[in-house]
């Protein structure tokens, strides 16, 4: 439940906190702010972009959701908050998630004598529907 999932975070819950987790419920493309501002637009026709990225950030903050940054240029969310790692395909610019096994740990954790708290773990290249695609136009 979402609104426990607030609760359990400590955080305050608000329609906009509520609209954008419901909205990441469950979804896998990994939208970015601009993407979830204009699904949600229709819906709430007084909501800002600004409110967004501010709630965007106090729940990624909370560790309610995962902020991708794969793209310099945009910030990319998942509603997963445990570290796992991202495909960004270099053709038609999809965020995939990629499972690579014992590669991903649940933070916190020590290396030496480090305490690990978060990690990234992105990965470039070509996504199987653009290979596929790719390799049927060169018959
Ligand atoms: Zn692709
Ligand atoms: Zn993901």
């Amino acid at each position: 439940m979402i609104i426990n999932r607030l609760k359990k975070l400590g955080l305050k819950i608000t329609p906009q906190r509520l609209a954008i987790l419901n909205l990441l419920e469950g979804n896998i493309k990994h939208p970015s702010a601009e993407e979830i501002y204009n699904q949600l637009k229709p819906q709430y026709p007084s909501l800002s972009l600004a409110t967004v990225y501010n709630t965007l950030d106090v729940l990624a903050r909370a560790g309610a959701l995962q902020e991708i940054r794969i793209k310099a240029e945009k910030r990319h969310f998942d509603p997963n908050p445990v570290p796992h790692g991202h495909f960004l395909c270099r053709i038609c610019e999809s965020i995939h998630d990629l499972d690579v096994g014992p590669l991903e740990i649940q933070t916190p954790f020590n290396i030496r004598d480090y305490l690990v708290k978060d990690y990234t773990l992105y990965f470039y290249g070509i996504c199987p529907r653009c290979r596929k695609r790719d390799r049927s136009s060169n018959q």
